[in-house]
């Protein structure tokens, strides 16, 4: 089977629907077709200063989140980042093939940085696509599902498997993305111009969070002065991306709902959206709280599934090792 590799930061406690619709959804599906590994990026996750407790609870409820939506532990292989050192071995060597003004070029650290002091912006932060390469690469992926925001260090990590290769000899297996075509962006509820982020929470609906909230959420969603219920992304940015969560939620058209709510009021379309949501999130939340509920089991599958990485990353890193010219430990 075709390899897949994805992760998610375990940064804010709950996923939000962007999240959801742009990547973990696809986690599910690919796990019927591809080997699939599937990585709570900790390490990913202190390039912005986290607190300690905070980074342990959520590492757990990530995990437990990504178990509740589908990710089967006896299907794919679900781990922490920081369980396999193999991680940061590897991701030492792609930051030495990295340019500076390459890593320099990433739109995500231009906007993370920018929104932070120039001294508080942590290295890490910079250096981070050499360990997201790292990451992929260390498995042989094949695919990579994620949303539209990772297609840049995507392309990165193409790059990097590339070079290393044509330098030091075919090692690597080198990546494509797979990123939906219809809910590849979910953007911000109350700022339709930006994405949905864990890191800009004003418009994020988190599938965690109380369902009334969510409901709450959707019917203050930023729209427009007009009346007309039609998908427009450049002049109607906020009614589009109502529409793609309508259609990714039901399953139906986009084409389908606009003839559904033709002479509907926006008031209508938003109150569908936050049943849709709803009766998602509702299952959803209470299958979380039994993973957090047995902890013990929790941990024990994050075990199982690090042990398994750890055999194949090993080995990559050995090889990798090898062509760069590291001496062998006797
Ligand atoms: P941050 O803004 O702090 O980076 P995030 O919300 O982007 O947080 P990540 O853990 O970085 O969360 O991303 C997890 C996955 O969700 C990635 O595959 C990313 O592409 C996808 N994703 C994140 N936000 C969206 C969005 N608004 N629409 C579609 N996909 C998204
Ligand atoms: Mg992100």
């Amino acid at each position: 089977l075709p390899r897949v590799f994805s992760g998610i930061q375990p940064t804010a406690g709950s996923f939000h629907l962007g999240n959801y619709l742009g990547a973990l959804r696809n986690w599910i599906t690919m796990q019927q077709t591809h080997d699939t590994f599937y990585c709570v990026v900790d390490l990913h996750s202190i390039t912005v200063a986290k607190d300690p407790a905070e980074l342990r609870s959520n590492t757990r409820y990530a995990a437990a989140q990504l178990l509740a939506l589908g990710v089967d532990p006896d299907r794919s292989t679900l781990f922490v980042q920081s369980h396999v050192p193999e991680h940061t071995r590897l991701s030492w060597v792609l930051e030495c093939l990295m340019g500076y003004g390459e890593a320099a070029r990433m739109t995500q650290f231009k906007d993370k940085s920018s929104r932070q002091e120039e001294e508080h912006v942590s290295v890490g932060l910079f250096t981070y696509p050499a360990l997201m390469a790292a990451d992929i690469l260390l498995y042989g992926t094949d695919a990579v599902p994620v949303g539209e925001d990772q297609r840049q260090h995507l392309e990165l990590s193409r790059n990097l498997a590339q070079r290393f290769n044509s330098r030091f000899g075919t090692t690597f297996t080198v990546p494509d993305a797979h990123i939906p075509t219809d809910t590849a962006r979910i953007f911000d509820l109350q700022d339709p111009g930006s994405k949905m982020s864990k890191s800009i929470p004003s418009g994020v609906v988190e599938l965690m969070e109380d369902p009334k909230r969510t409901a709450k959420k959707i019917r203050s969603a930023v729209t427009d002065n007009e009346r007309e219920i039609h998908y427009d992304p450049e002049n109607k940015p906020g009614i589009s991306n109502l529409l793609v969560i309508h259609s990714a939620m039901s399953g139906r058209s986009v084409a389908d709902l606009e003839s559904a709510y033709e002479g509907s009021g926006y008031g209508d379309l938003k109150k569908d959206i936050g049943q849709l949501v709803v009766d998602f999130a509702t299952p959803f939340q209470a299958a979380v709280q039994g993973y957090l509920d047995d902890p013990a089991e929790l941990d024990k599958i994050l075990r199982r599934g690090a042990e398994h990485a750890r055999g194949v990353a090993s080995e990559t890193v050995r090889k990798a090792y090898d062509r760069v010219g590291f001496l062998p430990p006797a």
